[in-house]
């Protein structure tokens, strides 16, 4: 299936360091180059201003301080502190407090307990200004850790945070009801990362339906969920729905990714509907950008012809 083997292409991009050194050394340099298009910008002067925009076309944001993987515990210190800077930049600034992070980006890989510990800094600091904290989901290989210590954090009371399902895993009906029976908060997605067959559904079919059918118990089961897709047939079932099930639409939010169908996120919102951009700014965004060029080979096309304009 093509979209399955795009993803794979493109994840083994994502490791090669020359395409890496490259990418970074082009596509961030302008205020219009390539990697514009899905990221905010490299410093978070660049994210405020994204959201400042954002918020002024009647738009909700979260943030994702960009990195993931890293392989040392000064890194995940060093994320860290690079997020509780975020949490006293945004409380200045004064816009909306929602951010995006991922666990791997606090050293999951390095040392478990480190990086509850760095969560349980960044969600303390958060509740103080008001912030709520989403906790994205990676591959399947960390699926368990992720829930685990999204259920360790809530039963130490915090409340302030939620996490990502993916209609991808064959798991995620059962995760669902774990999460659910919390009480934590749910962003559904599809899933960004190349899974094998033992774990995820192959055919694009089986993943929307999968979708459509988790997104149906979170509108009725669950505590005010996200349904992050940029689908419209999913979007227009999910809409048909929730008319027929009579839930207001304050009850639920959409979410997209920032740069992607910004004509359906101001259709949404022109019809009533909240919708919140997911912001991804910071230096380490070649994942990221590579995830985004996977789920859709045509954004080559678009990264090739902005080179080309940019000469
Ligand atoms: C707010 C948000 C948060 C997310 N968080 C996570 C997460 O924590 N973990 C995770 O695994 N995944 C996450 N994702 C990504 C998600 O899993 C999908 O990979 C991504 O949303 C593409 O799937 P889709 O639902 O839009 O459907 P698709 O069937 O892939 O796409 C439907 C249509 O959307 C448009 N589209 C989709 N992707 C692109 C693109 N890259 N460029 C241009 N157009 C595009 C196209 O028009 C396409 O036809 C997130 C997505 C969103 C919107």
């Amino acid at each position: 299936m093509l979209g399955v083997a795009s993803k794979a292409f493109f994840q083994t991009l994502s490791h090669s360091r020359t395409l890496k050194t490259l990418a970074s050394r082009y596509g961030m340099s302008g205020p219009r180059t390539f990697a514009r298009r899905f990221i905010a910008g490299e410093r978070v002067e660049d994210a405020i201003a994204a959201v400042r925009g954002i918020e002024a076309q009647g738009l909700l944001h979260t943030l994702d301080y960009l990195g993931e993987s890293v392989a040392s515990l000064a890194a995940a210190q060093a994320a860290t502190r690079e997020y509780l800077a975020l949490i006293e930049e945004v409380d200045r600034a004064g816009v909306e407090r929602n951010l995006s992070i991922k666990l791997t980006q606090l050293g999951l890989d390095v040392d478990r307990a480190i990086c509850v510990d760095n969560l349980r800094k960044i969600l303390a600091a958060g509740e103080r200004c008001g912030f709520f904290v989403r906790i994205d989901m990676e591959s399947s290989a960390y699926t368990q850790a992720t829930l685990d210590i999204l259920d360790t954090v809530w039963r130490h009371g915090s409340r302030n945070v939620g996490v990502v399902l993916q209609s991808c895993l064959h798991r995620t009906e059962q995760d669902f009801d774990r999460i659910n029976a919390l009480g934590a908060r749910i962003r559904l997605v599809k899933g960004a990362y190349r899974e094998p067959t033992a774990v995820a559904y192959q055919q694009k079919s089986d993943v929307d339906a999968a979708y459509v059918r988790l997104a149906r118990r979170l509108l009725t089961e669950g505590h005010y969920p996200a349904i992050a897709t940029h689908d419209e047939r999913i979007l227009d079932a999910v809409k048909r729905f929730a008319a027929e099930q009579h839930i207001p639409p304050d009850r639920y939010e959409f979410q997209m990714l920032y740069g992607i169908r910004r004509d359906l996120q101001s259709a949404l919102r022109d019809e009533g509907f909240r919708m919140r951009v997911y912001v991804p700014f910071g230096r380490e965004w070649f994942p990221y950008f590579m995830r985004r060029l996977g789920e859709r080979p045509a954004n080559v096309g678009f990264v090739l012809r902005a080179l080309v304009a940019e000469r």
